[in-house]
């Protein structure tokens, strides 16, 4: 059973369509079915170079197409160059999560979402990275906005996708479609660092491609 219906949204500012920079399935789903519900035209437009290994990047990718392709939104393939996003976190290697360098993974996110956006006729993005419990909402919104400001013809919608239960029906969502589910955020440090603190509590290392959200689970995770 749902959390609680979904309020009718509308895009802001008149705008037509929406490119939605997407970071993996579990977050994108229940932003991609409250824009369906709204009939709300919109695009995925895929780009995280930050994920690693290439396996994870490709599982979490794969995932993402699958559910677009099951409502028929456009999915738009982004590139994987990670030599890029390691030459930006030099330096911040060992920087906790939602610290600078999570700053630089975003602003290189939507930096080249909003490129995209630019060159290919759309004035809005936003993101479904902000849907996450764990991240620092102000932080992405933030690096939004600082990404659509190069380009006067771009805004960044900064609508609060957890809110009015849009974080419960994420996990609902998730559980329903048996989407696989990541146990880190994405890059190698970030994997390094949730192992070294599972370690820390006496848990195996985290292995990649095996765990998948379903009904069976409990309502924690
Ligand atoms: S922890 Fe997550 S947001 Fe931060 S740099 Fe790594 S992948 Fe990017």
């Amino acid at each position: 059973m749902s959390a609680s219906v979904r309020a009718k949204l509308q895009l802001p500012d008149g705008h037509q369509q929406l490119l939605l920079h997407s970071c993996c399935a579990p977050c994108s789903g229940e932003v991609m079915e409250a824009l369906l519900e709204s009939e709300i035209p919109f695009a995925i437009f895929f780009y995280n170079p930050n994920i690693h290994p290439v396996k994870e990047y490709l599982i979490r990718k794969d995932e993402n197409i699958r559910f677009a392709e099951k409502h028929n939104i456009p999915f738009i393939d982004c590139d994987y160059d990670t030599d890029n996003w390691f030459a930006r976190a030099k330096g911040m290697e060992n920087e906790p999560e939602r610290g600078i360098r999570c700053t630089m993974c975003f602003d290189m996110r939507f930096e080249r979402t909003a490129l995209y956006a630019y060159e290919n006729g759309y004035s809005l993005i936003s993101s479904s990275l902000g849907i996450s419990r764990w991240k620092n909402m102000k932080q992405i919104n933030d690096c939004g906005l600082r990404a659509a400001a190069h380009y006067p013809e771009i805004s960044y919608w900064d609508y609060n996708w957890r809110k009015a239960g849009g974080a419960s029906r994420m996990i609902e969502i998730s559980k329903r479609e048996e989407f696989y589910q990541q146990e880190y955020c994405g890059c190698v440090y970030s994997l390094r660092d949730t192992n070294r603190w599972r370690m820390s509590q006496g848990r195996d290392r985290i292995r990649l491609g095996e765990k998948f959200y379903s009904n069976a689970m409990d309502e924690e995770d």
